[in-house]
């Protein structure tokens, strides 16, 4: 990491401009303001891009056990400015170096002439970031944050792309929330999901003026995830974890000491989706909280559970699958639930070394649980306890294990924040990756903990298993996570199917893939997470095109770039990866018609012979060379359910 300049100074109004109760910090390039005001004695802000409002006059502020400090507050005269110009690397998220340059603000808010919290703002070109810090008052130097008036209020007509909350304790095994409900498109603002509000990130329309997401970034064990809360008018809120969640267990109202802080609250502006596909404020904010304890290998693997489920689990599949990752050049296998059952400590131990001789390493499952949720997979009570935690991690190093999977965790309150962290930093001891499953999404994770490698918090490829619903929504919810999910960290989808049946035999039974091989391809690129477990079998080696496996052989799942071409939430969507000096051109189209449109490609040159996977009507599929004209402009034809990848 190589942190180029940062600069904080003390100026009293520079760069900033006074209304009677007004000031404002702008972004580098001046397009996008934040005006922040103390009017009535509340706190709040407002955003605008070129004069666009895009965010009306929204509530700060925090009502704490010590006092409510959303108002009666008096914005204190002096601001604080800097600038920030930093260049970091970050080879686990959607761009390996990242150049963050921004503006600083802090507002200090003072409640009966003592100052109680300052606002701090970063604005980027397109993103906004803030956070609370409070200060002591007297001799009382902790206190809990029992609300926060935090709120985002659009502008009338915004339209919402929202992923509506569980309620805690129900679904499996009573595990949720999962963060992994089916989203809603389109709709006006004004609602609040089920009753529970929203899970971020949160993604909004305004208009024909651009797009707006919202979410959350910075948040480790010292405080608790947040959702968004819906009210009437427009006006969204931070809400705090349902009280429910984790059967009861741990507090819904996070505790922090005095000086302590919040985390960032997000918001990126975009007149196109480019700033909200590009944008990496989750990672821009955030600081590293430890260093890794070795060079950690990303890349691709194979698990038997997504076609073959628990039954799979065994010793003479995990054999197979090992030689399958093998033949693909993979350098992983993910062993799923019940291996300590079904497999068992000593035969895993055969495994890994097994695997070692063919260059494929073990990532294990394993259950948070804990006291929780009913979630019965095993090995449980195994990671939710530092000591046995730290045991098992120690015998994982010694045979090489790669990294873990770690599930059911259904809960955003401090103490589960505290647990994930837990985890992550007593693996780094051990040299294991971490990938989260039935859990919630990552904050800033990737820069923030180097050997977390992905979440799931997406209705991912095991309900494309569980059911043909999910099936025939596939190419619905691929056009939305590269908009929403996916934008702010990697995303643990475990997807690619090429089995046209999702069972072992690939028999014509069970959920039917309606996507074609295409699409299955577009995804592994469309879809970014720095490991990727894809959900191809043994039987794709001799059932699938040639062209399809061959393709699945080298894509990358670590990129050096990421650029929105086309597209629009729930209908279709083409954006471009590079890896080194290699682009990747992507597409999957979920509307019913063929999407027919002429795409510009300015990472290519006229004249540049291009590989172009389509489909014909019928989603059959193929590979054809093309000849990029001067103007560097392609037509294309995406039928529904089918996808396109153009490359050089
Ligand atoms: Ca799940």
């Amino acid at each position: 990491m190589r942190k180029i300049l940062i600069l904080m100074a003390m100026v009293v109004l520079t760069g900033i401009v006074a209304n009677a109760e007004n000031k404002q910090i702008a972004s580098p390039d001046g397009k996008l303001i934040v005006t922040v005001s103390d009017a009535d004695s509340k706190p709040s802000y407002s955003i605008s891009y070129e004069n666009v409002p895009f965010l009306k006059s929204s509530p700060l502020g925090v009502v704490a056990n010590t006092g409510d400090f959303s108002s009666g507050m008096l914005m204190e005269k002096e601001v604080k400015t800097g600038s920030i110009d930093e260049t970091y690397q970050l080879a686990s998220a959607k761009q390996s170096l990242i150049h963050y340059v921004a503006n600083e603000a802090v507002f200090s808010f003072s409640q009966q002439g003592k100052v109680i919290y300052d606002v701090i703002f970063r604005v980027s070109n397109n993103d906004v970031a803030f956070k609370y810090k409070m200060y002591p008052q007297g001799e009382t130097l902790s206190c809990v944050i029992e609300k926060e008036a935090t709120g985002f209020a659009f502008p009338d007509g915004t339209t919402t792309f929202l992923c509506p909350q569980s309620k805690p304790m129900v679904g499996f095994a009573r595990t949720t929330p999962s963060y992994e409900t089916p989203y809603t498109v389109d709709d006006t603002i004004g609602k609040n999901g089920w009753g529970e509000g929203y899970t971020f990130p949160c993604l909004f329309r305004n208009g024909d003026n651009g797009w707006i997401l919202v979410s959350e970034t910075g948040v480790n064990g010292r405080y608790c995830a947040s959702r968004l809360l819906g009210h009437e008018g427009g006006v969204y809120t931070i809400g705090f974890p349902q009280a429910g969640e984790a059967n009861g267990n741990g507090t819904v109202s996070p505790g922090i000491p005095l000086p302590g802080e919040t985390p960032w609250r997000t918001i990126t502006v975009g007149k196109t989706l480019a700033p909200i596909v590009e944008t990496t404020v989750p990672f821009d904010v955030v600081e590293p909280l430890y260093s890794a304890s070795e060079n950690y290998v990303y890349g691709k693997g194979s698990w038997s559970w997504i076609i073959g489920m628990d039954v799979s689990t065994n010793y003479n599949e995990q054999i197979h699958y090992i030689d399958f990752s093998a033949a693909m050049g993979y350098q992983s296998v993910l062993v799923d639930a019940w291996w300590d059952k079904q497999i068992g400590r000593d035969k895993i131990e055969e495994l890994a070394k097994y695997g070692k001789e063919k260059g494929v390493a073990l990532y294990l499952w394993y259950n948070s649980n804990g006291y929780w949720n009913d979630a019965m997979q095993t090995p449980k009570g195994m990671m939710d306890n530092a000591i046995v935690r730290r045991k098992e991690m120690k015998w994982m190093q010694s045979i090489g294990i790669r990294g873990i999977k770690v599930d059911f965790f259904g809960s955003d309150k401090q103490t589960m924040m505290q647990l994930y962290e837990d985890i992550l930093a007593d693996a780094n001891d051990y040299g294991l990756l971490v990938i989260f499953h039935g859990c919630t999404l990552p904050r800033g994770w990737e820069r923030m903990y180097p050997n977390y490698a992905a979440s799931e918090a997406v209705l991912a490829s095991e309900n494309l298993h569980f059911s043909q619903g999910s099936c025939d929504n596939e190419a619905f919810n691929a056009c939305l996570h590269p908009f929403i999910r996916n934008t702010v960290g990697s995303m643990d989808f475990g997807g690619s199917a090429l089995n046209k049946y999702y069972n072992a035999d690939n028999a014509p039974r069970g959920s039917r893939r309606v996507t074609s091989d295409v699409f299955a391809l577009a995804t592994a690129v469309l879809f970014q997470s720095p490991v990727q477990h894809f959900a191809l079998a043994p039987n794709n080696l001799t059932d699938a095109p040639s062209w399809a496996i061959d393709f699945m052989k080298q894509v990358p799942t670590t990129w050096d770039e990421v650029r929105f071409i086309d597209g629009y939430p729930g209908r279709y969507v083409i954006l471009a990866r590079r890896h080194g000096d290699k682009w990747y051109v992507a597409g999957v189209n979920a509307q019913k018609e063929t999407l027919e449109l002429t795409v510009s490609l300015p990472m290519f040159s006229g004249g540049d012979e291009l590989q172009l996977y389509s489909d014909d009507k019928a989603l059959q599929g193929s590979v054809k060379p093309i000849k990029l004209g001067k103007k560097k402009e392609l037509q294309l034809s995406i039928p529904s359910n089918g996808g396109i990848l153009i490359m050089r």
